[in-house]
């Protein structure tokens, strides 16, 4: 249109919806939906389908619903139903008033129904759900007909409206669309609209004795609410012929559904049933644990909004499955925190240094940069004196040749502060290292070096005097394989990795770390990204490590 600005490209589904407006389809109109099915909490794989739906709303001026899919009542709570819209709102996407539930229209469902029945489009069926599996017929054999399939209207009105009175018990009878039982396609074999199920729902109560199955519930869905693309993962391909025949028998507003592929992760589980058993049997301490994908689980874990829709953006859409390395998640939010996390010094497992030439009695403060990727993040000041800690694994007393951190008779930096140099072991009766006796050199504080002295290492510290203690909680990949489901045989969960948590007690931080609220995320320096845990307290500190500063799993894998 007048400009000539390069045409950015798109993805197959961005295609299919600017061709659709192009043609004037639905008026032009972009209406997606995220459906999720309230029996868990949500984990990354739906958010890459709120950043699709949401996404493709924003970018083409249009809506996305929030549509809880409520038709299993046994497997649904409230509590679900709420985290999922925690979860959404988190990510910064917003349904307005456009919050619907599956079981909004069970009315409308139930008279579609009906009028499906008179078409003579669906019939009861009283076979045992045993009968009707062995005569549904393989891929390669055609499926029989059911003897009750051709009953008359007036029966099968009768039968329905019995059902959804409670008269009968589950699985004694279902509702069935007539359609094809030597279809190729074995979802067009006459599959179920409507089974018994005499529970409570968290919604309707014990209003409903009967429960529309998903084919049914879902397109009419899409339909009543006007969604135009229905965008839904592969497994649903061959459900779209029904998803289109129910449509069309209707003779109502008909949206496409279109077909993407689900997210799969190296390293971990992407399946609520699988999440469902780790919580519940224990594996991990609940949908939020940091170790699992879930979006709570990330959240905690101090995962951003902006770290997961970047991945999302960068991972894409696709039409056939694959498996996305987990390290893209990983490098997604390293990517985000070090634009945006403070720097602080904090000490994991410490070892006391008494620098022997510094006045006992002498503090002074030192500056430092908050974060040298932003300068908007100022500095602030760390106290420095005769003693403070480095962390343990930073000196060997018999260190090989490329070891340039601390060891006896070396020097090093300890950042924004002085050069030290190692003069003294001092070890407990075990033989143990306690503690290191050094010297410092006046010349070489930092910003006002004079020595002209040049080290190889810069190590990070925390006074002791000043020092803040903290838990701190190393988290890692919570399996030892790429994919803990490949081995059918197997029970995933004896992939799971014993060292996923790691737990250091006394860890100990320069003191401006006491300004730190829950959530909020900083890197301690040159030991990762990490997240104020929401169990902190006044007395403890509690942190989660949100990603390493590197990743250490490449490196393994490669020797492999
Ligand atoms: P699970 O397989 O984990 O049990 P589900 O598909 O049963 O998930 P729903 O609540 O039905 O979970 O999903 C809501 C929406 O999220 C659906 O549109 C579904 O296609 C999408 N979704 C679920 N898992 C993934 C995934 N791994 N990648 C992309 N989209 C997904
Ligand atoms: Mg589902």
């Amino acid at each position: 249109m007048g400009n000539t600005e390069e045409k950015k490209s798109v993805n197959f589904i961005e295609s299919i919806i600017e061709q659709d407006i192009e043609n004037n389809k639905n008026g032009g109109r972009v209406h997606t939906r995220f459906p999720p099915e309230p029996n868990g909490y949500l984990h990354i794989g739906h958010a890459k389908s709120i950043c699709l739906n949401f996404g493709l709303a924003e970018q083409y001026n249009g809506l996305c619903n929030l549509r809880f899919d409520d038709t299993n009542p046994e497997k649904e709570n409230d509590e679900y139903v709420n985290s999922i819209k925690k979860d959404v709102a988190w990510l910064g996407f917003s349904w307005e008033d456009r919050e619907y539930f599956a079981s909004d229209y069970f009315d409308q469902l139930y008279k579609y129904a009906i009028a499906l029945i008179k078409k003579g489009k669906a019939y009861v069926d009283d076979s045992t759900p045993e009968e009707i599996n062995r005569m549904r017929g393989t891929t390669t054999q055609p499926g029989e007909e059911s003897p009750y399939r051709n009953r008359s209207v007036e029966e099968n009105l009768d039968l329905f409206q019995k059902m959804k009175e409670g008269v009968f018990e589950e699985g004694s009878k279902i509702l069935r669309a007539k359609i094809d039982m030597s279809s190729p396609n074995i979802h067009l074999r006459d599959p179920a609209l409507y089974r018994i199920k005499h529970a409570n729902h968290h919604r309707t109560g014990d209003e409903w004795h009967i429960y529309p199955m998903y084919d049914w519930a879902h397109g009419l869905s899409d339909s009543i609410e006007g969604v135009t693309h229905s965008i839904c993962t592969l497994e649903f391909e061959v459900h779209r012929p029904l998803y289109d025949w129910l449509l069309d028998q209707l003779e109502v507003f008909h949206p496409q559904q279109i077909e993407f592929a689900r997210l799969n992760l190296s390293y971990t589980v992407l399946s609520k049933r699988k999440l469902l058993q780790l919580v519940e049997e224990k594996y991990v301490e609940g949908w939020d644990d940091p170790r699992i994908p879930t979006i709570s689980g990330l959240r905690r874990r101090g995962y951003t909004p902006a770290a997961i829709k970047n991945f999302a953006q960068k991972i894409g859409v696709a039409k056939r499955d694959g498996v996305v390395d987990v390290a893209l998640l990983e490098f997604s939010v390293r990517e985000d925190l070090n634009k945006t996390a403070n720097r602080v010094m904090g000490v994991l497992d410490p070892l006391k240094i008494t620098l022997i030439n510094y006045p006992e009695d002498k503090t002074e403060m030192l500056t430092a940069v908050n974060n040298p990727e932003d300068p908007e993040a100022g500095s602030r000041e760390i106290p420095f004196g005769s003693e403070i800690y480095i962390e343990r694994d930073d000196f060997m007393e018999d260190p090989p040749r490329k070891f340039f951190r601390l060891s006896p008779g070396k020097e090093v930096r300890l950042k924004y502060a002085y050069i030290i140099k190692c003069e003294e072991v001092v070890k407990d009766e075990a033989g143990e290292v306690v503690e290191l006796k050094c010297t410092y050199d006046p010349e070489t504080r930092s910003g006002s070096d004079t020595s002209g002295k040049k080290v190889k290492g810069t190590l990070h510290w925390a006074p002791v005097k000043e020092a803040l203690k903290a838990e701190v909680r190393l988290y890692d990949r919570l399996f030892t394989v790429e994919n803990p489901s490949a081995d059918k045989e197997k029970d995933f969960k004896e992939f799971i990795n014993p060292d996923s948590l790691v737990v250091l007690p006394e860890a100990l931080l320069e003191p401006s770390a006491k300004n730190i609220a829950v959530g909020d995320r900083v890197q301690f320096e040159r030991k990762g990204y990490f997240c104020v845990d929401r169990d902190s307290s006044n007395e403890k500190l509690v942190f989660n490590r949100t990603v390493t500063l590197r990743d250490t799993w490449a490196k393994m894998s490669k020797k492999k």
